[in-house]
C-alpha cells in the first residue's frame, strides 16, 4: 500500500484508503498489523477465507496452508475431539528461517 500510495497525489490517497477499508471488509485484503503509523496490508486473495494460515511467531511471517491441508487438519481435530476447526485459523509456529537461528543460537 505504501509504495501504491506513494506515488499518488495527496488528494488520491484517501480514496486509496477508502478502497483498501471497502477490500478489508470483503476479505480481500487483510490488515497484518502495523509498524509505527503503517498499517501493513496483504493481499489474501478471494480463497484466503477457506484456508488455514500458519504465522511465525518470531518474525511475523503468514504463510497460506492449501485448501486439501487445512481440510486434513479440520477432519484430523473433528474425528480425534468432535471439534469443527474454523477454515480461517491461524496457527502458531516458527519459520524455517527462525529455526535455523535457534539451531545456531
Ligand atoms: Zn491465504
Ligand atoms: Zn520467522
Amino acid at each position: 500500500m505504501e509504495d501504491i500510495c506513494a506515488s499518488l497525489p495527496e488528494a488520491k490517497k484517501s480514496t486509496v484508503y477508502r478502497i483498501v477499508d471497502s477490500l478489508e471488509k470483503e476479505g480481500k485484503v487483510r490488515c497484518t498489523g502495523s509498524i509505527g503509523r503503517r498499517t501493513q496490508y496483504q493481499y489474501s486473495g478471494s480463497l484466503c477465507p477457506m484456508h488455514m494460515h500458519i504465522k511465525c511467531r518470531v518474525c511475523g511471517k503468514t504463510e497460506h496452508l492449501d485448501y486439501a491441508t487445512t481440510e486434513a487438519i479440520r477432519k484430523a481435530v473433528d474425528d480425534l475431539l468432535g471439534f469443527e476447526t474454523l477454515a480461517t485459523t491461524v496457527l502458531d509456529g516458527l519459520c524455517g528461517e527462525c529455526r535455523k537461528n535457534k539451531e545456531n543460537n
